[in-house]
Formats: C-alpha cells, structure tokens, sequence
C-alpha cells in the first residue's frame, strides 16, 4: 500500500486501514467518495427497498415513516436468503447522505466478520416478526468508525481542511452529512485544525 497518512490513536489508525482497504477493493480513490450500495453486493447484501416489504399493516408502515422515523435508520435481517445474502432494510426518509452511512456501517459489520451477539425483534406484523442482528458494542463501534472513515478517509479530509474547505463542502464532495464530516474532523483530531482554518 502507498505510505497514506493515518490518524493519530491505534484504534483509528486501525479503522483507518481497515477502511482503506474496503477502498482499495472498491477501486475508488482515497480522494474520492465511495458509493456503498456499490459494495454492498461483495458483502452478499440485497438492499431492498422500504416499499418492497411484503405484510406490513398501512398502520406499521405509518408508523415507521412517520413518528418512529427518527428513530431507525436501517439494518440487516437476521436470516439469510437461500443463496447466502442478507436483506438490509434503509430508511427511506433519511435521504442518501444519512443512507450512505448506515449502508457503510453494514457493509463495514460483513467484512470485519462481525457475529451478531443477539437477534433482536424490531417490528411484528401479521405474518410474523421482523428480526434484526444486534452487535457487541465494540463492534458496533468499529463497524461505525471504520464505514465513516471509508467514506471520509483521513487523508483526503486533512488535505481538505488544510486547504480551508468548509464541512459542508466536504460533505458534498464525500456524499455524506455534515454531521459525519463533524464525526470524522473529531475522531482523527483534526477538528482544532479546522475550527483554527474558520474562526472570524
Ligand atoms: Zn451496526
């Protein structure tokens, strides 16, 4: 691998080449965004879409788009297809900024060979219970930390703050929310850098 730059602190650095890994498999730059719903088919995922799921009441489907909205994002079904894949499940709400981010979480779970610690049931329609995967906190932790930093990798967003780009520019160029970039400026210590390149 070229001499990349990495973050300070073990635990991101090693996120950090975890994540450049997934992107070395993507074929995609280290300054360009990543396109999870590209990667989603190598992690034998089938992102299905909100309005394709069979057996949910008017009611539920009310629900889950409506007050309960913000509390979901998206996830994987515990049991898998006959031909191996798993179903995941996006908010359609959310928009692709926020869906970028839970899709790379999935997709960051498969290929760090997480094993769901427990199922857990997140809705029961009439035809039965939908079942999600739950993972051990330190897993959910590096399956976040290693998704956020595949689609904001440290170097491209140093050189980018360096350069005074705002978060919302980066955001755009990476296809994520500001929110992530914000994540991501934190975690790998760039954020005094930043805040430094644009205070008045
Ligand atoms: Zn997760």
């Amino acid at each position: 691998m070229t001499d990349y730059q990495l973050p300070p602190g073990d635990k991101w650095r090693q996120f950090e080449l975890y994540a450049l890994g997934f992107r070395d498999f993507a074929g995609v730059r280290p300054d360009m965004p990543l396109d999870p719903f590209r990667l989603a088919g190598f992690a034998n995922l089938l992102v299905v879409h909100f309005d394709q799921i069979k057996g949910l009441s008017a009611e539920a489907r009310a629900h889950l788009l409506g007050e309960a909205s913000e509390k979901w994002s998206g996830g994987a079904c515990s049991l898998p297809l006959p031909d191996g894949r798993r179903i995941v499940i996006l908010n359609p709400n959310h928009g692709r900024m926020r869906t970028n981010a839970t899709l790379m979480e999935e997709v960051s779970h498969v290929f760090l060979g997480h094993q769901p610690s427990r199922l857990k049931v997140v809705a029961e329609t009439a035809t039965g219970q939908t079942i999600s995967r739950e993972y051990r906190k330190a897993d959910e932790e590096a399956a976040y930390g290693t998704g956020a930093a595949a689609l904001v990798p440290f170097s491209a967003l140093r050189r980018f703050v360096l350069e005074g780009q705002t978060a919302a520019r980066i955001a755009k160029h990476f296809r994520v929310s500001r929110e992530l970039v914000s994540y991501r400026l934190k975690v790998t210590r760039l954020w005094q850098a930043y805040r430094a390149a644009h205070s008045e």
